[in-house]
């Protein structure tokens, strides 16, 4: 059923108008948002819809085909609303604290993004109501302060503590780009990311492993990276450059602290090396910094799961130019680059290796750099 179709369901009415916002998969760039230094994330063409309708001042009412049922509230603080509705409780929590007046709504959700699977489902979710809200109030938002708002919602509201990455993407990508963000300043760049025309494609493989630890593990990485920073005075591991990588790893004890610091500092040039290429028309390039990437998540970050290692060296067996997990970790995706009429081989060989390990089968599409949120 289309959100449309559950709106009228539900609310007996037309909607006043549909809003769309992408999942994403980054590029290239992984754990460096909360760091302040840089990502490459392109838009899926997976979206999450929203319809939405006028109600009376301070009511807001939500349904998903995904859920059962509406879930009704008024004005809320932070923990109030529980359960998936809290992601639509944030956004209206996030905008009303920063001062805006956030009309009452009607809102039916649906979505083709894979929830979980490290697509950025919740920043879809999240991005498609704050565009609704905004337009349909007239609300006077920028869209480089939006992104921000959302993260707040999922941050503060659902008490996720993600970094900028996901909602940036899910609001500001444009189609045939990846958007290069300074995770400091919030500047973006659009960058032309059109590997059609180079007989190339994303592959991206799901590999549907279970997702275990995530925000225990995803909040121990962060407190490492802020702690190493303090211990090198800098106010984030981006301020520490390549060339004084060793002087800083020198200054500090720990060994597993080294080795994320390592990650975080590489993986900043990484992001600036592929946007140099990709901006120089040498995508294929692009592929020895994809995997070196991989490399240093697997080794350095250990963020990553047998499933997620066999699927990037699968692909890179098969004939990819780069294969890497994207996504935050244990479990979730990998994107692979590679020919376009390699593509059902790739396949092949990921699916061929995920059974001989007996793992659950792995879901594998070409992803293409969809559209940012905005109104259908
Ligand atoms: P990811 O963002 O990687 O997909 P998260 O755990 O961050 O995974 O977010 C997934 C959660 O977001 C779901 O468990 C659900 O609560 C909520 N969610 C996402 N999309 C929808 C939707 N269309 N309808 C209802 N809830 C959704
Ligand atoms: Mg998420």
């Amino acid at each position: 059923m289309s959100a449309a179709d559950l709106f009228h369901k539900q609310f007996g009415t037309e909607p006043a108008g549909l809003w769309a916002a992408p999942g994403r998969v980054n590029l290239i760039g992984e754990h460096t948002d909360y760091n302040e230094g840089f990502v490459l994330p392109f838009a899926l063409p997976q979206r999450t819809v929203a319809a939405v309708g006028p109600a009376p001042a301070d009511e807001w009412t939500v349904c998903s085909t995904f859920e059962d049922g509406c879930v009704s509230f008024g004005v809320t603080a932070p923990g109030e609303v529980t359960g998936w509705a809290a992601y639509v409780a944030g956004v209206v929590w996030s905008l009303r604290d920063a001062g805006f007046d956030v009309p009452g709504a009607r809102i039916a959700l649906d979505s083709d993004v894979p929830v979980g699977s490290g697509l950025s489902s919740s920043a879809a979710l999240e991005s498609s109501v704050l565009t609704a809200l905004a337009d349909l109030g007239g609300l006077d938002l920028p869209l480089e302060r939006r992104p921000a708002l959302a993260q707040r919602a999922e941050n503060v509201y659902v008490g996720a503590p993600t970094g900028i990455l996901d909602q940036s993407a899910s609001i500001r990508c444009q189609a045939g780009r990846a958007l290069f963000l300074d995770c400091r300043t919030y500047e973006v760049k659009q960058i032309p990311f059109d590997l059609a025309a180079e007989g190339l494609a994303i592959l991206v493989i799901n590999s549907n492993a279970p997702h275990q630890h995530v925000d225990g593990e995803y909040g121990v990485r962060r407190k490492s990276c802020e702690e190493a920073a303090r211990i090198l005075g800098v106010p984030a591991l981006r301020d520490v450059p390549l060339d004084g990588l060793a002087d800083a790893l020198d200054r500090l004890d720990d060994e597993v602290m080294r080795r994320r610091v390592r990650h975080i500092v590489t993986e900043d040039q990484r992001v600036l090396d592929t946007v140099a290429l990709l901006e120089a028309d040498r995508v294929r390039e692009i592929g020895p910094l994809l995997t070196a990437s991989h490399a240093s998540m697997r080794d350095d970050f250990e963020i990553t799961v047998r499933q997620i290692d066999l699927a990037v060296e699968a692909a890179l067996s098969a004939g990819a130019y780069g294969a890497r997990m994207t996504g935050g970790g244990f479990g979730g995706c990998v994107l692979a680059l590679i020919d376009t009429d390699r593509a059902d081989a790739t396949i092949e060989a990921v699916e061929t290796a995920y059974a001989k390990e007996a793992f659950t089968p792995p879901t594998c599409w070409i992803a293409t750099a969809g559209p940012g949120a905005g109104r259908l």
